[in-house]
């Protein structure tokens, strides 16, 4: 099958390129249309040598994700269901701002962290997405929303990319990186590297890595103020807990002097939100609690409720008290607006379709089951 071109960086390109005896200027040719302009058609490559134009066609294409559905919210957020194979599908999110806008990416179909509240966690893991898929939804939505938005040449609809979609995009690590670097490269989109986020669960030894080959904005989830708590709504802190990922975060930041982690905390009703967690989190991140200080904003998410999960949002006064308390103590701390609820496109409801390879569902919401002797007796006889 021929070569999906969206899989490649810049430098992957141009070893694809090189292996059919083409310099690396065709290759920085060929990048910039397929993501400057969103060409998928070589033909329509005008500049392009014709000897490569000619090449190209069955060796290669611009493979994007067949749509299954794009809904637009009430407040103009867009959202895509793309189907990925196989019965799974993933969504990416467009949240726009006053001028331009966000775009949330997902890295996998399902996930296998299973947060408590999340309901892609509680679907289970699925597959991890290649570098191509990770990347056509960028590809996909920037170039759609051109269209859509009536952009004039040049102007670009997304100048920021978070990896809060579907998925735990550090346990996709491999796929991960050339798709951040394209978000990057000014021969395609072009994002300052603080544009673009990856927010992981605190997958440890994944954040050294990124540290080392591509230190972009990082948002941490946190959730909870104690290894305890954590440990039971955010199960990797088993394998990671608070002081290594703190550990992880202040050495991150090395990297990036002038920068500052991003601390997710989703406010669930009389689980983690009492004054007292509060006090927890500010000593946490302080340094007083047996971990290094770390430079950080603090972002709480209203908790988007899901049936399965069991669990409710904090009401508003409670958000504000715990807002409140880590703002006395200096740290900048945010309430996220909750965008495109009426299209079930906030935080934590992507939930595409994912055939749960784990079966972790179904191991969550198995009980024990009592048959009741007599009726299955009866049932039998009937027979
Ligand atoms: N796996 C990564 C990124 C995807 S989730 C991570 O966990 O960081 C993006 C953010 O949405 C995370 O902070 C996550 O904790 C939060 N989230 C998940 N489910 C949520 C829900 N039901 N309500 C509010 N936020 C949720
Ligand atoms: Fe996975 Fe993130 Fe959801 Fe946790 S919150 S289950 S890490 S996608």
């Amino acid at each position: 099958m021929a070569v999906n071109l969206l899989e490649y960086d810049l430098g992957g390109l141009a070893a694809f390129c090189a292996g059919l005896g083409e310099k690396r200027f065709r290759a920085v040719q060929l990048f910039r249309w397929i993501h400057q302009k969103g060409e998928a058609d070589f033909s329509r490559m005008t500049d392009l040598a014709r000897s490569l134009r000619e090449k190209l066609p069955g060796l290669a294409e611009v493979r994007a994700l067949p749509v299954i559905s794009e809904h637009v919210s009430a407040d103009g957020t867009i959202k895509w269901l793309f189907d990925v194979g196989g019965g799974n599908a993933v969504e990416t999110v467009f949240i726009p701002e006053v001028d331009r806008g966000t775009l949330c990416v997902s890295s996998q179909a399902g996930c296998a962290v299973g947060c408590r509240f999340c309901s892609t966690g509680a679907q289970g893991f699925s597959r991890n997405l290649s570098t191509a898929e990770i990347t056509a939804q960028l590809w996909f939505a920037e170039h759609r929303l051109r269209q859509h938005l009536q952009l004039a040449e040049g102007e670009r609809a997304i100048d920021n990319v978070v990896m809060m979609g579907m998925g735990e995009p550090l346990q996709n690590y491999t796929a991960l990186l050339p798709a951040l670097r394209t978000m990057l490269d000014d021969h395609a989109y072009g994002l300052s590297r603080r544009r673009v986020t990856v927010s992981t669960s605190g997958v440890v030894p994944m954040i050294e890595r990124l540290r080392q080959d591509c230190p972009v904005a990082l948002a941490v989830s946190l959730h909870a103020p104690t290894d305890a708590l954590r440990d039971d709504l955010v199960p990797l802190n088993r394998k990671y807990p608070l002081h290594e990922l703190l550990g992880a975060c202040g050495a991150y930041l090395e990297r990036a002097p002038r920068d500052f982690i991003t601390f997710e905390y989703c406010m669930l009703d009389g689980v983690n939100d009492a004054p007292e967690q509060a006090q927890a989190l500010v000593r946490l991140v302080k340094g007083r609690a047996g971990a290094p200080a770390v430079a950080c904003k603090l972002n709480l998410i209203p908790f988007n409720p899901f049936p399965a999960s069991g669990l409710t949002r904090s009401p508003r006064e409670r958000i504000v008290a715990f807002a409140k308390v880590l703002q006395d103590a200096g740290i900048v701390t945010t309430v996220r607006k909750t965008r495109g609820d009426d299209i079930d496109a906030a935080c934590g409801q992507l939930a595409g379709e994912v055939q749960d390879r784990t079966r972790l569902n179904e191991r969550l919401t198995r009980r024990p089951v009592r048959i009741p002797v007599r009726a299955a007796a009866a049932d039998g006889a009937g027979r």
